[in-house]
């Protein structure tokens, strides 16, 4: 039985739908939509449950993740209810909701909790990090300064709490949205091509390519090293590839030092694409060059702020290393570089950095469906 809660409404504004209520129906937002279609059916359907209170029928949809919050919608809408704004609220009430402490609840609605528990963490993990002393003397101070086997354990121990906060979340996900997926009707894809479709689209990004084309997008005239889906594209690759430049370095756990190393040449690559995606991101949002940068919540600041420090300390650091320079300035640089990458981990199930596991699931149930 379908269950509404009279509170919702309310509830969703915690999460930054201000003006939904104002929706009168009219449909214009989903026509205008270029990736609504007729197996996913939105903005407008989601913003109609989010007004009737059906808290669960949101939680069981892959709609939330198939929008890439160009703002076509926004710009259009005749109310003003800011339908693109909604679909990311909803979005993070659905990672809030997924998740199993109730932490991202608070870090969302509350900028107050937010700040407090991001100085908190950082406070507790630099004074873990002071508590190794520092040894000024070989070249390659880091590593005696910050044990190399105490940054492996530290960070499996992250990896751990996070990772599992993170696989109970995409069960939760699982569990709602595989119900609906199941009663879709029509012919169904194979999971092995809705699994190639995911990674073509994470790949590509075609859908959010689309987006940027739109008839009377602004984005469309513009060279497509500024459109929003190459600056998500940059931030994601260049993340990507730095997760596994670091992950080699474990491996191998004696990281090179010299900047033509595989994983040095990897790190460097992916950290320019990271910063450059990210500095753009931030140039967007602070300019509110289109409706959808104009309404910025204080999670989609913290994240992007700490992903440009982290790829900024980070080229710091690997300077640092290459040309053996070993001042008090890199040991401070080299503690920020760390505190902020470990936030960005621990707090990976808690933030919008989540929907980097959830869109992906829900894209495979959207290609699933689509015979
Ligand atoms: S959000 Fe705006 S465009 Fe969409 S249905 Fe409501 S009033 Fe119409
Ligand atoms: S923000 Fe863009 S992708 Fe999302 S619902 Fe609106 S038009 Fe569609």
């Amino acid at each position: 039985m379908t269950k509404i809660d009279p509170h919702f409404a309310g509830e969703l504004k915690k999460y930054g739908a201000e003006d939904f209520a104002a929706c009168f129906n009219c449909g214009n937002c989903t026509a205008v939509c270029t990736l609504s279609e007729k197996t996913a059916n939105f903005p407008r359907m989601m913003i109609r449950m989010g007004v009737l209170g059906l808290k669960k029928d949101i939680l069981a949809s892959k709609e939330p993740w198939l929008c890439y919050a160009c703002g076509d919608c926004s710009e259009t809408c005749p109310r003003q209810a800011g339908p693109g704004h909604y679909m990311a609220a909803i979005r993070r009430f659905a990672i809030a909701h997924y998740e199993p402490t109730g932490l991202a609840r608070l870090l969302f609605k509350s900028n107050p909790f937010a700040i407090f528990f991001t100085i908190l963490l950082a406070v507790i993990l630099g004074i873990f990090l002071f508590t190794l002393k520092p040894d000024h003397e070989v070249v390659r101070w880091i590593f005696n300064w910050l044990p190399f086997a105490v940054i492996h354990d530290m960070g499996m121990v992250i990896f751990g709490f996070t990772g599992l906060a993170v696989l109970i979340g995409l069960i939760n996900m699982l569990r709602h949205i595989s119900g609906n997926s199941k009663k879709a009707k029509g012919k169904k894809q194979s999971a092995w091509n809705a699994f190639k479709g995911v990674v073509g689209e994470i790949a590509t990004m075609k859908r959010y390519r689309d987006c940027d084309l739109e008839e009377d997008s602004y984005w469309k005239e513009k060279p497509a090293y500024i459109r929003p889906w190459f600056i998500h594209w940059s931030i994601m690759w260049g993340f990507i590839g730095l997760f596994l430049s670091t992950v080699l370095d474990f491996i191998l756990k004696d990281p090179a030092t010299n900047i033509w190393w595989p994983s040095r040449i990897l790190g460097t690559v992916a950290g320019i694409l990271m910063i450059y995606g990210a500095s753009l991101a931030i140039f967007y949002r602070l300019k509110k060059v289109t409706k959808t940068y104009e309404e910025t919540r204080f999670s989609d600041w913290t994240f992007l702020i700490f992903l440009w420090i982290a790829g900024i300390t980070g080229f710091w650091m690997e300077n640092a290393v290459a040309f053996s320079s070993n001042v008090n300035l890199h040991h401070v640089i080299f503690l920020i570089h760390t505190i902020i990458s470990m936030e960005l981990v621990i707090l990976f199930a808690f933030s919008k950095f989540a929907h980097a596991v959830y869109r992906p699931l829900a894209l495979f149930f959207h290609f699933k469906n689509q015979g």
